[in-house]
């Protein structure tokens, strides 16, 4: 199957590399062009916009920082959407906002096209090795079309409902990620300020019931103060702001996620904006 690939970074790059060798044939973009040279080399076509990707696929996905980036790449000039065949699919798999996702939903579906929203949680790491949680909403048909993909970039794929569902699950995500984050940040600074072994504290903690997925993958770079990006901070404040855009929406108050929410911001305002999220210790420590 032909598919185009649009937003080839942290994330994109691996999951892109991961359909070329299931055996799809990709054409690819990205607004930085070296980015692509990795999947030019493993066989991967260079498209030379969103336009000519889409003309050559019969699905596209993209893995883009914000919903401006996905409607630009969706409807702005040499966009996808002017080039897509009816009866193509259209995946976003970045994580941006529901309403806009059932809006663009809308917007293609005149043009006979399906949109599934398909946002991702399991990190660079999950991304490299293929082992994705991916978060699908859209058409049930659709959805079954584009399986087999999803296959090659997660091992845990599950089918939300209809648009928008997807990147409500990723926000119902990022909420229980943020406090496991927050917990691992402050869990590390107080071992530190009790002057206990780190390593030990990370080991001993991980294998009891506190344990989790930010304690083992993100506690020891925070031991050994590595900031480098897996998930940047500019993009998990962006997750937070959007979770509470569907708290406003819901009428519900969520004291930790908005905690987290404010701490994101003022991470952002400190300009730690491209570290990664293990960064947020960097507010106290
Ligand atoms: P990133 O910033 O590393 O990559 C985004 C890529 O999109 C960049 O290569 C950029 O050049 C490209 N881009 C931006 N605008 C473009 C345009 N108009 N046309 C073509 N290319 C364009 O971000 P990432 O970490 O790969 O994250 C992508 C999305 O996935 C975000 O929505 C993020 O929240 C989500 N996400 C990230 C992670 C993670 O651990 N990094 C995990 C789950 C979900």
């Amino acid at each position: 199957m032909q598919v185009g690939f649009i937003g080839l970074g942290i994330m994109g790059q691996p999951m892109a590399a991961n359909l070329i060798k299931a055996g799809f044939t990709l054409t690819v973009f990205d607004r930085d062009e070296a980015r692509a040279v990795p999947l030019v080399e493993m066989g991967a076509q260079a498209g030379a916009s969103p336009a000519a990707v889409a003309g050559a696929s019969e699905m596209v996905v993209t893995m883009l920082p914000e919903t401006p980036h996905v409607e630009a790449v969706l409807f702005g000039e040499n966009g996808v959407a002017q080039a897509l065949e009816p009866g193509s699919v259209f995946i976003d798999m970045s994580t941006i906002s529901p309403s806009a996702t059932v809006e663009f939903a809308g917007r293609l579906r005149e043009r006979s096209v399906e949109l599934l929203d398909a946002p991702v949680s399991g990190g660079q790491p999950g991304a490299k090795a293929g082992r994705l949680s991916i978060m699908v909403g859209g058409d049930r048909a659709a959805y079954d079309r584009a399986l087999p993909l999803f296959q090659a970039m997660g091992n845990n794929v599950v089918y939300t409902g209809p648009n928008g569902y997807g990147q409500k699950t990723k926000l119902v995500n990022q909420i229980v990620g943020s406090l496991n984050l927050l917990a691992m940040v402050e869990g590390v600074r107080v071992a530190s300020a009790a002057g206990l072994d780190l390593k030990l504290t990370l080991q001993a903690v991980a294998g009891g019931a506190a344990g989790s997925w930010m304690w083992s993958n993100l506690g020891p770079r925070v031991a050994e103060q590595d900031y480098r990006p897996g998930f940047m901070i500019r993009h998990h404040a962006k997750d937070l702001r959007l979770t509470v855009q569907l708290l406003e929406e819901l009428g519900i108050a969520a004291p930790g996620a908005e905690l987290c929410h404010r701490l994101f911001q003022e991470a952002m305002q400190k300009g730690f904006g491209e570290l990664g999220n293990q960064g947020l210790i960097k507010l106290w420590w």
